[in-house]
């Protein structure tokens, strides 16, 4: 039974703050199919995922079988929602390239049972919706009305009490919609139904009740109930989950599989490779006897980094100056105030690159015969679609935002490093790189519409890519990040799979020009940013150029150096083009010609708040991060062999007050030790909690 209680619900974007529901309360049989009937934007999609714990009320009350959920916990909901509810949402969420069966399995593998008592199961619940023979096909050979099935073959795999469906025939016509209604009608004969819907005709003829809801208030019930009284509803009580949730680090670990397994190099290679040499070798001077490992990180990181000048730069050295330890001693009940701000920002500096660049192309030097190749980026980062046929929609897979609700933005020194772009510009010189590679498939891009796939050494790509074709269902990586950002646990399916070059070969994407984006409103003389308008977005695709996968390469076996990491690869004419389509856009000739108004907003660029955005100060090489780490099923480890010896090393104190490395998560999982080794480095640990310091640093304890 479930009741609830003057359950209030509001959304907050920015300053404006929608109120989704206003104070319902509704008791539900235990056995029982109601139809939630509303317009659009009434809030049944929101009461709905109140009610499977997919989102939290604001006040109110949520009693599950006589026990107040106010005081649940993340792992209560989770518990709840694994074990009690299953889900179908309008558009099936199936993984395409899966089989039916392996899509119906998936949702049992957290579970853990025996693969065969998974088949079994799964077998069953295809069964129950008719499909069992169809089990072998893949979703994109099947109607409408059978996916549907699918996926509520899927919600029913681990028999859960009540079963919730958002519009499941929102997407079908009226012949599929009736079987998939009369399949629910026989699944609500033995639990709770709950379904939203639109359709009037349709809750009518199948559900034993009808609520009506409006303005985030119920206005109609057709058959209310009201249970006894329950006098101790209070603490809740949740059942062990046994294996059903792993571990959030297992979970990541898990999912993100390869990227953290590549070859495996050492942190120290990695600092040197984002904050450069010099930075690194002032860390290990502080320790004595690491001059072998400075010549070796030299070797390796000079010969694989090119030098490069960025705009604006920091010294290293007088930010590790800025520390309070170096000062006298304050006196007996005085407090010494030390310069940190000012001192560090005045390091910034700004580079003239323009000047740079012209003196590279003037007479005065031989720069370009004398280095392998120099060349310019523009921080150009093309705006790329992939179109799902799933859904109809078009999803953005570069730059990839995904990660932004984990509060990685930007802003952020690791933002970079988890930004997880799988989309890269190819240097220009290709004498560089392309004897460094075997061709597997198709050829090198001839042009601005076309790209190529880079796998590592091994002839591997991260599921993150695997992800960016679509070959994976995306809403299982939403989920992740929502999961994740929820302080909830992140539940994988643990299944990797091994693809074919047919899979990958003439994909196509689509690249938008930035300022598409922005249509003129006349009225408010703004250009305003039309992303969330799905109908402008889907015109604008049907425009747009495409971006098409021509060929595979992958680093010739043997070969110490390569130039481009895995990863999808685009020409640079594709940003050269950009570029210069750009200076004939609107938007952006609106700009230029008053630099002093946000053609955006319409205000001054002074009134604005000012961006300080660190991340532009640093660049960081995200695999050399990723590849530091690896991660063990239930601590996080560093390879202690490609740390090498550490004993003996302080980095304790280098690398906790010198490197002010922020990771800011949502998350509430805290200080997970990283590693502990004999000598002076007790630990180091990578917190995830709130805005704290990736290496903060415990105590030593044997110093
Ligand atoms: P329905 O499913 O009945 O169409 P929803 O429950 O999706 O309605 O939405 C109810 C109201 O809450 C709408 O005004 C919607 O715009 C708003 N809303 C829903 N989800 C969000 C969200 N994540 N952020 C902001 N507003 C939201
Ligand atoms: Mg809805």
């Amino acid at each position: 039974m479930l009741q609830i209680r003057d359950i209030h619900k509001e959304y907050k974007t920015g300053s404006l703050v929608q109120k989704a529901l206003d104070g319902v309360s509704l008791n539900l049989r235990d056995n029982e199919f109601v139809a939630i009937l509303g317009p659009s934007g009434s809030g049944k999609t929101t009461l709905l995922n109140i009610i499977g714990g997919l989102d939290r009320y604001d006040s109110g009350d949520l009693i599950i079988n006589g026990v107040s959920t106010k005081r649940y916990r993340d792992r209560d909901w989770d518990s709840y929602r694994n074990h009690t509810i299953g889900f179908v949402f309008q558009s099936y969420n199936l993984i395409p390239h899966q089989t039916v069966l392996s899509n119906v399995e998936l949702a049992l593998t957290i579970s853990g049972i025996s693969k065969r008592e998974r088949k079994q199961k799964a077998l069953e619940a295809l069964e129950k919706v008719g499909l069992r023979e169809q089990a072998h096909k893949k979703p994109n050979q099947m109607s409408g009305g059978q996916m549907q099935r699918v996926a509520i073959a899927r919600a029913l795999v681990n028999d859960p009490k009540i079963l919730l469906a958002d519009e499941p025939t929102g997407a079908l016509d009226t012949e599929t919609s009736v079987q998939v209604m009369d399949l629910l009608k026989e699944v609500a004969k033995d639990r709770l139904v709950v379904m939203v819907t639109h359709n009037p005709e349709l809750a009518e003829e199948y559900a034993t009740r009808i609520v009506r809801v409006k303005d985030g208030r119920i206005t109609g019930d057709s058959d209310p109930f009201e249970p006894e009284a329950n006098p101790d509803a209070a603490a809740p009580v949740h059942k062990n989950l046994g294996k059903a949730s792993m571990s959030f680090l297992t979970a990541l670990a898990l999912s993100f599989n390869n990227l953290w397994t590549k070859k495996t190099r050492t942190v120290l290679v990695a600092f040197a490779g984002s904050i450069g040499i010099i930075g690194i070798a002032l860390i290990l001077s502080m320790s004595n006897g690491v001059n072998t490992y400075i010549d070796r990180i030299e070797a390796q990181t000079l010969s694989q980094y090119p030098l490069s000048i960025e705009r604006s730069s920091i010294s290293f050295i007088s930010m590790m100056m800025v520390s309070t330890d170096t000062w006298e001693p304050a006196a007996e009940g005085e407090i010494t105030e030390v310069p940190s701000v000012g001192q560090l920002l005045s390091t910034v500096q700004t580079n003239d690159l323009i000047s740079l660049k012209n003196y590279f192309d003037s007479d005065a030097t031989n720069i370009y015969e004398l280095t392998n190749g120099v060349e310019y980026s523009y921080g150009i980062d093309p705006q790329i679609f992939y179109y799902e046929k799933g859904t109809g929609k078009y999803r953005q897979v570069n730059p990839n935002n995904d990660f932004a609700s984990m509060g990685l933005s930007s802003g952020n020194v690791f933002s970079s490093a988890y930004s997880m772009n799988v989309f890269f510009e190819m240097p220009e010189n290709e004498s560089l790189y392309i004897d460094q590679y075997d061709i597997k498939a198709g050829r090198w891009p001839e042009n601005s519409q076309e790209a190529v796939l880079v796998l590592s050494v091994n002839g591997a790509v991260t599921d993150y890519i695997i992800y960016a074709f679509g070959l994976r269902d995306p809403a299982e990586l939403d989920k992740m990040v929502r999961d994740f950002s929820n302080g909830l646990e992140v539940v994988t399916d643990q299944e990797y799979y091994t693809w074919h070059y047919e899979d990958f070969m003439g994909t196509t994407f689509k690249v938008v020009p930035a300022y598409e984006f922005y249509k003129y409103d006349d009225k408010n003389k703004v250009y305003v940013d039309m992303r969330n308008d799905n109908d402008y977005m889907k015109d604008l695709m049907g425009k747009s150029q495409d971006l098409k996968i021509v060929g595979i390469v992958q680093p010739k076996a043997g070969e110490d150096i390569y130039m481009l990491n895995s990863g999808i690869y685009y020409g640079k004419n594709l940003v050269e083009e950009l570029r210069e389509s750009a200076e004939n856009a609107d938007i952006v000739k609106a700009q230029l010609a008053d630099r002093e108004v946000n053609v955006l907003t319409g205000e001054r660029f002074d009134e604005e708040e000012p961006d300080f955005d660190m991340s532009k100060l640093f660049s960081i090489d995200e695999d050399k991060i990723q590849d530091a780490f690896k991660f063990d099923e239930d601590k996080l480890t560093i390879d202690e062999e490609a740390f090498g010896d550490m004993s003996g090393i302080d980095l304790s104190g280098a690398l906790g007050s010198v490197m002010p490395l922020q990771m800011s998560h949502t998350a509430r999982h805290s200080s997970h030790s990283i590693f502990s080794t004999s000598g002076r480095v007790s630990s180091i640990s990578v917190s995830f909690s709130a805005h704290s310091s990736i290496f903060s640093q415990s105590r030593p304890e044997d110093a």
